[in-house]
This record gives structure tokens, sequence and C-alpha cells, in this order.
């Protein structure tokens, strides 16, 4: 069952969503080269801490940090280390808020200094790919429409999605049902409905979409180590049309 969000639990969804987009822009602004992926973890968990809500990756499943930062190849689940951002690099940066038991997740790619075009037009289609699916989110249309438009958008554009990692329902648990593949054709899967909230992330790679596990047992990284980038919102599905609560 896709749980169905009341008004109330909307309104503290806005709240937590609100406070993640907020850190975001903090910490997207402070990337540079010379700072290390877990200078920009310990960042992260202070501005939530801040906010008197909690980083909600930290200790899901065993994962040691607040954020998932992953560079350049790393598709997600990077673990932040001591690890120095470099120019010419890309951060994907996923960070989760807890507030009072509200879920929200987020994830955008930031370009470190001057990047090449490849990278640069990666980062941009994979954010307006993220757009494409969003848009799709709405009472009457079928999941699938939202994996659909992503995949459509990337494909056209020369680059390919990851299967093996999807987005989620999202709210009073960071993953709720349903999985929201970035794939698959369109007019399949269960009708959204009003109050739906989804965390919609594609993922997108300059080669193939094959993806492989690092030595950590966390981090994806692409099988070809061509680049990666990741943009996540989460959304809820209103009779009004999509709202995006990390914005
Ligand atoms: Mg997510």
């Amino acid at each position: 069952m896709i749980p169905i969000k009341s008004e109330e639990d909307l309104q503290m969804l806005k709240r937590s969503g609100r406070i993640l987009s907020a850190v975001m822009r903090k910490i997207e602004k402070s990337v540079r080269p010379g700072l290390t992926t877990l200078d920009i973890d310990l960042l992260s968990e202070e501005l939530i801490l801040k906010e008197n809500a909690l980083p909600a990756f930290k200790g899901y499943k065993g994962f040691p940090a607040t954020a998932c930062i992953s560079v350049n190849e790393e598709i997600v689940h990077g673990i932040p280390s001591p690890r120095v951002i470099l120019e010419g690099d890309i951060v994907s940066i996923d960070l989760g808020v807890n507030l009072k038991g509200y879920f929200s997740d987020m994830a955008v790619t930031v370009p470190v200094g001057r990047v090449d075009e490849n990278k640069k037009k990666l980062i941009e289609v994979t954010r307006n790919s993220l757009e494409a699916g969003i848009k799709q989110a709405r009472p009457g249309n079928y999941l699938s429409d939202i994996s659909h438009s992503i995949q459509s958008f990337v494909e056209e554009h020369g680059f390919s999605v990851v299967r093996n990692f999807v987005g989620h329902g999202i709210g009073k648990a960071l993953h709720e049902e349903p999985e929201i593949p970035n794939f698959g054709a369109a007019h399949l899967g269960p009708l959204l409905k009003s109050g739906m909230v989804l965390a919609i992330e594609p993922m997108v790679n300059l080669g193939s979409w094959q993806c492989c596990i690092a030595g950590n047992g966390w981090t994806a990284v692409t099988r070809d180590g061509l680049a990666s980038a990741h943009f996540e919102h989460t959304v809820a599905v209103t009779d009004k049309g999509p709202v995006i609560l990390t914005e």
C-alpha cells in the first residue's frame, strides 16, 4: 500500500523539506577545491542539528555518516572520507532530514570550479530529467509515467539511467512504497493519487548504465569509470499538481 498523507502530515513534510533545502543550498555554496568529503559531511550534520532536526541517513542500515557524497564515477552512497575534492570534479551530495518523524530526501550534483563540457552537460541533463519526472507526478497518471519520462529524456541526450537504484515513497519513514525506477514503459504500475509523497531521484551516467559496488560495501560506481550525476526532490502529488517539498 502506498501511504496517503493527511493535510497535517503534508505540513510537517513541508517543514522537513524546507529545512533540507535550506541546508543543501548552504552546502552547495560551500563546495570548493581543497575541501574533503568529510568536511562537507560534518558541515551538513551541524546545519541539520542546528534546525532541531536529525540527519536521516546516519545509522540507517549502518550507514556511518550524515551525507552520501559521491565524486565523479561514484554514483550514490559515497561514504565521506579524507578524500580531497579537486577542481574539475563533480560531487553528488545526497541528504535526508528527519523532523520529528517526518522525512525528506534530496540530492544535487555540484561542479567544482571549471569542469569539462561532458560533465557540465551530464549535470544539466540529470537536473532536467528530474524536472521531466516531477511533471508526471499528478493524480490520474501512472507511477511509471514518471519512470518513462526520465528515461526518455536522458536517452534523448545520449546518456544512460542507472537501473540498480530507484526512487521511493517517503513520509513517516525514509523509504516507503512504492519503488520508483528511472526507466521503463509508460502507463504501468499504480495510479498516482493526491496525498502520495515521492522521492524522485534519477542517477544518470555519462557512459553505460552498469555499475558495481566498491570495496567498502556501500558505494556504487560506474563500471566503465565514467562520471555519474544524481538529483533528487521530495515531491507531493496534489490535486493542484506536483508540489516540490524540498525547494
Ligand atoms: Mg532517496
